[in-house]
């Protein structure tokens, strides 16, 4: 199996990690902790299955259209299917993405051991699975357990700097007829969605 399940690609975007990047959110993830942010990319669908290297070619399509170089993959379980990962990975690096920010549902120390790759391909990666009942309200993380690695040692400022900021940053998405959410939320921030969701259907009768 070679192909990874895309549910979003999303620039500019700059609510999940630092500066401005282009997103990627990876379907499939069988953990399915509640209160996730992203239940509809729990399973796959046939039509967002892609190549790695077609999906590479997408992002720096988009990369390239909006002067960004950096990418934030989240999902879904991104290393769910690790090794096509690491192909798109590999591939983004080689062509100027050099600062790739990762998330995974998995820890840090077991996703090392299977894949000692990952410091190569990317720069940090924020570990383990959501958690409702350890709220955090630290702009990297949406529970306490999880952890941030900085791999790329040249990026240790801007990502300590970051993941330090006190004032989280969420972005709305308007995907037909309903809102999503980038980024990690504050409280409220769910409220505030659904008042401009019914906004919107007011705006459409
Ligand atoms: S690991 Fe992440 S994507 Fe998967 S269910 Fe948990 S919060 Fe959602």
């Amino acid at each position: 199996m070679s192909d990874l399940y895309v549910g979003l690609i999303h620039a500019p975007l700059y609510a999940l990690g630092p500066g401005t990047r282009v997103g990627l959110w990876l379907a499939g993830c069988r953990r399915r902790c509640p209160g996730c942010l992203s239940p509809d990319f729990f399973d796959v669908k046939p039509e967002q299955k892609i190549d790695p290297l077609e999906l590479a070619g997408q992002i720096l399509f988009l990369a390239k259209k909006m002067g960004l170089k950096a990418l934030t993959v989240s999902g879904g379980e991104p290393f769910e299917r690790a090794e096509n990962l690491g192909i798109l990975l590999e591939k983004l690096r080689g062509e100027g993405i050099r600062d790739v920010l990762a998330y995974t549902g998995f820890e840090a120390a077991g996703l090392l051991a299977e894949f000692p790759w990952v410091p190569e391909l990317v720069s940090a990666l924020v570990d383990g699975p959501f958690d409702l009942n350890e709220p955090s309200q630290e702009i990297f993380r949406g529970s306490r357990g999880q952890k941030l690695f900085i791999f790329d040692p040249s990026l240790d400022p801007m990502y300590s700097g970051w993941s330090k900021q006190t004032k989280r940053q969420a972005q709305f998405l308007l995907e037909r007829g309903r809102i999503r959410i980038l980024g990690v939320p504050a409280i409220g921030d769910y409220e505030k969605a659904f008042a401009a969701a019914d906004e919107a259907n007011d705006l459409s009768v």
